[in-house]
Order: structure tokens, then sequence, then C-alpha cells
């Protein structure tokens, strides 16, 4: 990349509008637009399902962030991830997915493209043995997520890129957690990034969406087809939103990383707390990948607590600035109770989190505020 990531962030996609001077794109509320005779499109627009300024603005800033050569704009997350996996995937593949994948798309593999004859294999993907073994002739997409959800494991993408494109499969990897300023997985080999935008990216907790960024403009184009084909697009309110979020991600992304890091340390030294789950601790068994992939190790910080389940679920109801609440990312502490919120349709599959499992999304408020508040929830 040419520019810094801050450049980018702050104007990829984002000249001053040609009408007005406007600094920010205008926020397009409009479906159709007028033709200079019957096909004369003007800048391209013709119906705001198949493309919309505002929302161009955003595919084109995300792209420039990921080092992608094609960013695309969904109405969520999963909508991203659906209309990828139509288009790449048909009946009979065969997909293999981290053994904590987010409860969402695990359920979009075991519910929703199940009855299409699309196969999947949870498998642990620290383990390049592992992969290496569950990769069938069939195998279409190793689907990476890392740090995931709500474990915090880490997977070595460089090496599971040359594995996956040994065996003719894609990369997937889903960037949700680290953020494209903390992680570039495009450069690291991957094929295809995926965001739900609704976390990080956006960055408030006002808006859902996601995103997907291919290294390959011909894959780029194909999902590009498939977006405006199956219609799942952010509208030019959510995209506008997220655009605006998309500006201040660094210097937002290393407050997180602060402030989590000191949360990790007060964690750690706590007599009730059984083990702390962050990929910055130098005893994870993924920091040294992580330390190598990584520009930090993130906001999101999850542990065990040694009273047990009830034990967890009292902490969760007794914090006061971190909420109780699912979905991460913004600039609220957030607090939640895996197993019996995020991860609970997880219960008695393969994927079933810890009973006494607490996650936190760290935010950016005044970190002895957030300290002070755990040290009294944790009693
Ligand atoms: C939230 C989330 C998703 C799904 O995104 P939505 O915007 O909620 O549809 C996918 N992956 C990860 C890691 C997530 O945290």
């Amino acid at each position: 990349m040419t520019e810094g990531f801050e450049t980018l962030a702050i104007h990829a996609g984002q000249e001053p509008d040609p009408y007005t001077g406007a600094v920010v794109p205008p926020i397009y509320a409009v479906s159709t637009y007028k033709q200079d005779g019957v096909g004369g499109l003007r800048a391209g627009y013709e119906y705001s399902r198949s493309a919309n300024p505002t929302r161009t603005a955003l595919e084109e800033a995300v792209a420039a962030v990921e080092g992608g050569a094609r960013g695309l704009a969904f109405a969520s997350g999963l909508a991203a991830e659906d209309t990828l996996l139509r288009t790449v995937c048909r009946p009979s593949d065969h997909v293999l997915i981290p053994n904590d994948a987010y409860g969402g798309t695990y359920r979009l593999f075991s519910k929703v493209n199940r009855p299409w004859d699309l196969h999947y294999d949870p498998v642990a993907l620290g383990d390049l043995d592992a992969v290496a073994a569950a990769m069938t002739p069939k195998t279409r997409i190793v689907w990476v997520e890392t740090p995931t959800n709500p474990l915090l494991g880490i997977a070595d993408i460089a090496a599971l890129a040359e594995l996956a494109h040994d065996n003719g499969a894609l990369l997937v990897v889903d960037n949700t957690f680290a953020s494209p300023y903390l992680q570039q997985p495009l450069a690291l080999g991957a094929d295809v990034v995926v965001h739900s935008t609704t976390k990080y990216v956006g960055g408030h907790s006002d808006v859902v969406g996601g995103a997907l960024v291919t290294a390959d403009a011909e894959l780029g184009e194909r999902l590009a087809f498939h977006q405006n084909a199956m219609g799942a697009v952010a509208g030019p309110f959510d995209a506008w939103l997220t655009l605006r979020g998309l500006k201040t991600l660094a210097v937002r992304m290393e407050r997180h990383c602060d402030n989590a890091e000191r949360v990790a340390d007060l964690l750690l030294a706590h007599p009730r707390v059984s083990s702390v789950l962050y990929p910055g601790l130098p005893d994870h068994p993924g920091h040294e990948t992580a330390a190598k992939q990584m520009r930090r190790f993130g906001g999101m910080v999850s542990f065990r607590v040694a009273g047990g389940e009830a034990e967890a679920v009292e902490i969760c109801n007794r914090t006061k600035l971190f909420t109780l609440g699912e979905s991460l990312g913004g600039v609220e502490s957030l607090i939640e109770h895996p197993g019996r919120m995020t991860h609970a349709s997880a219960a008695g599959s393969p994927l079933e989190v810890p009973a006494d499992l607490v996650r936190l999304s760290v935010g950016i408020e005044s970190v002895d505020d957030l300290l002070a508040d755990l040290s009294r929830a944790l009693g």
C-alpha cells in the first residue's frame, strides 16, 4: 500500500463531492437515477441495489484498508458470508470451519446450507496437521477466524493459505475480531476477507453491516454479480455510518488494545479467575503467531471463573460500566456469558463453549474506571 492506513481510512473512495465540494460523501437516499437518454447513465448509477454512491465510497475504502482489489458492502456480516458461500460453493462441496467458529457462521453451515448438500467439518485451525488431514478433494474453502470468538484462539494465516492453495481451496478469513488495522489477511495469502462491520469497523454500536474484500478482481466481479442478484446490500444510511466509523478505526483500536492489556493483567492476578484468554499474554498458545501477523492483540478478552457457571453469570450481572449485552467492538465496554448468550445455539454441538467462561469487549472508556468496575464485580 502506498499511503498509510489512517490516510486510506479517511480518504480512499471519499473524494469531496464533485457537485458541492462536501468533504464527506453525502447520504444518497435514492433508489433510481435519471438517465440521459436510454442507457445514458451518469457515473454508472442505475438502481441502488446495483450501486449507490454512498455504498461505493464505503466499498472502495474497505478494499483500500484491507489492501484488496474489490470491496463489497452488505446488510450484515452474515449476508456477506451467505453471498460468498453461494457464489463459490456448489452442492457436494466441502468446507473446513474453525472448531470454535462464530455461532452465526456455524449456523449458516449446520442449518442453512447443509440441506443444499454443502458439507463441513469443524477443525482445530491451530493444528496444521489436523487441517491437512481434514482436507478432501472436495474442499472448496478453508474458513478461518483469528482471533476466534469467544475463545481467542489464533490460527497461522500464511501457513493455512499455503495448505488451502496446495489443495485447490480458497482461504477465507473472518477478520472481524482483529479489524483491518491490526491484521491484513490478504497480504498473508488469504483470498477473501469477511467482516461484520457491525463490530470494530463501525465501532459505535449503532449500525449492522458486513463486507467482503477479495485479493483478486475476477472473484470480486463474481461476488458483485451475486451481491446485486441476491440483493442483501448495505443501505446508504448504514454505509455512511460505517464509513464514519472506519475513519477513526486506527485510533480507537490503539486504545482498545491499551485497555485490554490492562484488563488482562488485572484478571491474571485475580484469585477468582482460573484462566485468562488473551493472545497478548506470553503463555497464550497462539502468542507467537499472533505477534507475527497482528500489529497488536486486540480489544477482546475472555476469562474462566474458578467458581464455575453460577459465579460467571453473577459477575456478568454485577458489572455496571461493562454493559451486559451481545455484540462487540464498540466504544463502550460490554460483558457477556457466551454459554447462555452469544453461543447458546452451540450447546450440545462440537462448538459448545465452557460454562464458566465470560467474554469482555473492552471499550475505550477511562481504563481506571474499567478496572474498578471489574474489581468490584469480581469481589
Ligand atoms: C458478529 C459476527 C459475525 C456476523 O455479523 P453480523 O453483522 O452480526 O451479521 C460474523 N463473524 C464474527 C466473528 C462476528 O463477531
